[in-house]
């Protein structure tokens, strides 16, 4: 991979696509790097209920499959492949990746995010046996079974409903009693008999040798411990952003979200940053995809002007 490109899009979750949708029907020479799986966290979501235009609800797998095959219809150019390194070059950038190196005038940053992990015994040794951070994947093993959701965030709220159509009872534990969730999730989720809140609780152990046995959560107000008996546990205490190899190199918040301007730019001029990885006060599809769509454009303009 000798050509430089005029755009690098690292990830292919709503943003990077839809970067890629505008930037390859611009005719840009882009490439877009992902080191999974096209879809990004949208893919794992069992229904999108708020993207404009389908009112009546859309697989996140199907919205995210689209956004995939448009771009690829005007030309995108992807690979698969982890960028390990970022540094300046006379033109642009050169890119370290697990195949080689890349080099390209400009850069869209669209890493995304993960999971937040608590950190508590057993959550490491159970991840995946019964431990999880995805309901649309995992939901159906737990048929008739008791699951908890620990979390109280849209994600909670929205997963947990989901789950009743599988499990028996579905416990949300949330460390304090207000809800960062919308009010009108967590009405929903209230009104929902197979939902359990356990509110001002945190989780102390998730147990079991080979498989979930049951979790050990505490109140914080009084003390007390409770065993619960589920066999799935999982995990919607927030996001961490996909940004620590630009660390030193782009300028970031406390939280390590990516600082941008208007036109979605970081500190580093060349380089452009859209969707979750970046600060921003709402984290959504919609938004994700509306910021490929400006990255691209930025990108666009920055080329015309400087290279
Ligand atoms: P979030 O909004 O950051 O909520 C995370 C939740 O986890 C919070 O309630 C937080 O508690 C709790 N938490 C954080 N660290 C914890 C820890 N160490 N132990 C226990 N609990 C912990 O994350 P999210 O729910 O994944 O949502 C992320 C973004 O996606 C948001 O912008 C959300 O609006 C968006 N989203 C939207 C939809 C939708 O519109 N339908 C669906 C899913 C996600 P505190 O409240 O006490 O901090």
């Amino acid at each position: 991979m000798t050509d430089t490109h005029d755009i690098v899009i690292i990830g292919a979750g709503a943003a990077g696509l839809t970067a890629g949708i505008y930037a390859a029907r611009a005719n840009m020479n882009t490439l877009l790097v992902e080191k999974f799986v096209p879809g990004g966290q949208a893919a794992l979501t069992a229904s999108v209920e708020n993207y404009p235009g389908f009112p009546d609800g859309v697989s996140g797998y199907d919205l995210m499959d689209g956004m995939r095959r448009q771009a690829l219809g005007f030309g995108l150019e992807t690979t698969t492949a982890e960028v390990t390194g970022i540094e300046h070059t006379d033109s642009g950038f050169r890119l370290g990746t697990s195949i080689g190196d890349i080099t390209t005038r400009t850069i869209i940053i669209a890493t995304g995010v993960r999971p937040r992990k608590l950190n508590v015994p057993g959550e490491q040794e159970l991840f995946g046996k019964g431990v999880s951070t995805c309901a649309t994947c995992d939901g159906a093993f737990y048929r008739e079974r008791e699951v908890a959701v620990i979390g109280g965030g849209d994600s909670a709220m929205d997963e947990g409903i989901f789950l009743t159509r599988f499990a028996s009872r579905v416990h949300i534990v949330h460390r304090r009693d207000a809800f960062r969730a919308l009010p009108t999730l967590v009405e929903k989720a209230r009104a929902n008999e197979k939902i359990t809140f356990h509110l001002d609780s945190v989780v102390s152990s998730i147990n079991g040798v080979d498989s979930v046995t049951g979790l050990t959560i505490k109140n914080v107000k009084t003390g007390d411990e409770t065993d619960l008996p589920t066999e799935g546990v999982f995990l919607y205490a927030g996001l961490i952003p996909n940004a620590e190899l630009f660390r030193g190199f782009l300028d970031m918040d406390d939280q390590g979200f990516i600082v941008v301007d208007n036109s979605l730019m970081t500190s580093v001029p060349g380089v452009f940053v859209a969707g979750d990885v970046r600060t921003t006060p709402l984290r959504q599809i919609i938004t994700a995809a509306a910021d490929g769509a400006v990255a691209a454009h930025s990108a666009g303009v920055y080329i015309e002007d400087h290279c």
